[in-house]
């Protein structure tokens, strides 16, 4: 394929991404697989990928993006690198799938215990969506409760009494936030505004929950890591009320640190949700945990759960070639990419009002002029203004994700050269918006 430069227009209508996805919307629901993709919250089409190399990616049509989505935080090592392909390769080449169990899932299984104190065995399954319905499951077969503690704006996957954020007040039974969710599946969720110590201590004390489930670094509402002793204070409640701590490290996990937020954060999970990461691009994801926890799930315990793929060969070998690249040197280099581009980006934007925050390996550009602590503070950043920068970004060969809502998943792949024309164009389109703002005026 001819690889044009980088900054082609892309505004232009009659490209091959256009076209597809004119052919897409008759087969697919919004012409993609995952709402998010359809880019609608920047206010544009969805670019359709062809193929990626490294930390960039290129279109249909040629152009080449610096990717800073990664597949959402799988890609940690960037596209097709070439020692997970490999794994991945000789795993295919021995067959798919054997519904049996292989030498793969307890290699990485060892690995990740080897990793996380607070896991000693786990479960896999296919994608973090499931992970989290069995830890749900688990810490209520464990405590014979049924309420669950979750922040409001936390994402756990599309789990139907988890999406929930709606509650009106503080600590409010939750109203289902989607059409198809019974009220019965969201009524035993108890929502709390992040970073909320009031709000989640009167909680816990009124409900008798069988969890606190949160994201250790939450990276749904944007980036909103806890302000100092809050992470602590889940632990805490969660001793003091019987309830057990599910941290969900869909995201965090093996990308902030070697062991996760836990390790990063110095607190212990009863259980640990994991995903993207731990597949390495292919679809995984695990609950982890105290043995004698674990062991209550089939075939040990009573609690059902299964998996056609759960364990698949391929991915447990992208997981585990990937988690194998992971040592503390990459930790270390990835936090100092990540702290290279918060330090350019907020140069780049000079007086223009933005909040960036980061954490090894994630980060967030928030359009506020305060700092952003929990979702609706992050609902009242200038949504306008990200949608303009992000397609300013995407037409200057700049893939960053198209919500305010998503965070950016440096990868490991990124060169100088890529990160420079990063803040460049970073820094061209801020002085556009700049420049708008004072028209406007
Ligand atoms: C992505 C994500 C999930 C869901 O994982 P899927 O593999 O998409 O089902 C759960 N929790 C968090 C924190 C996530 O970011």
């Amino acid at each position: 394929m001819h690889e044009l430069a980088r900054g082609v227009t892309l505004s232009i209508a009659e490209n091959r991404s256009s076209e597809l996805y004119a052919e897409a919307l008759k087969v697919l629901v919004g012409g993609v697989n995952s709402p998010v993709r359809a880019m609608r919250s920047v206010g544009r089409t969805p670019i359709f990928i062809d193929h990626g190399r490294g930390a960039e990616i290129f279109d249909v049509d040629g152009n080449g993006y610096v990717d800073y989505v990664c597949s959402w935080g799988p890609l940690i090592h960037g596209h097709a690198n070439p020692e997970v392909l490999a794994a991945v390769v000789d795993a295919a080449s021995k067959g798919m799938s054997f519904g049996a169990p292989t030498a793969g899932e307890v290699a990485l299984a060892e690995e990740v215990a080897g990793r996380m104190s607070s896991v000693q065995m786990l479960r896999m399954t296919s994608s973090g969506t499931e992970a989290t319905m069995t830890a749900v499951r688990l810490a209520r077969a464990a405590t014979g409760r049924e309420k669950i503690i979750k922040f409001i704006g936390a994402y756990h996957g599309h789990v139907d009494g988890l999406l929930a954020q709606a509650g009106s007040g503080l600590a409010t039974q939750a109203i289902p936030s989607s059409p198809g969710v019974p009220t019965a599946a969201a009524a035993s969720t108890v929502l709390v505004p992040w970073n909320d110590s009031r709000a989640l201590i009167e909680a816990t004390t009124a409900h008798e929950p069988a969890a606190i489930l949160a994201e250790a670094i939450p990276a749904n509402m944007g980036l909103v890591p806890a302000r100092p002793g809050f992470v602590e204070l889940l632990r805490e409640r969660a001793d003091a009320t019987g309830a057990l701590l599910i941290l969900d490290e869909v995201i965090s996990g093996f990308r902030v640190a070697r062991g996760g937020a836990q390790d990063l954060l110095g607190v212990d999970a009863d259980l640990t949700v994991m995903g993207k990461v731990i597949g390495g691009g292919l679809p995984a994801g695990a609950v982890g945990g105290r043995a004698e926890l674990m062991q209550l799930l089939a075939p040990v315990g009573e609690v059902y759960q299964a998996g056609t793929l759960s364990g698949n060969p391929l991915a447990v070998a992208a997981g585990l070639a990937t988690l194998r690249l992971l040592d503390e040197n990459a930790y270390a280099r990835l936090e100092q990419i990540t702290e290279r581009l918060a330090a350019g980006l907020r140069r780049a934007a000079g007086d223009y009002p933005v909040q960036v925050v980061c954490k090894p390996g994630l980060l967030t550009v928030f359009f506020s002029e305060s700092p952003v602590e929990d979702l609706s503070s992050a609902q009242s950043c200038d949504l306008d203004a990200y949608a303009s920068w992000c397609r300013g970004l995407y037409a200057r060969g700049v893939y960053a994700p198209p919500s305010q809502f998503e965070a950016w998943f440096p990868s490991l792949a990124l060169t100088s050269e890529q990160l420079e024309l990063t803040l460049n164009s970073a820094a061209t389109v801020f002085e556009e918006l700049r420049r708008q703002r004072e028209v406007a005026r």
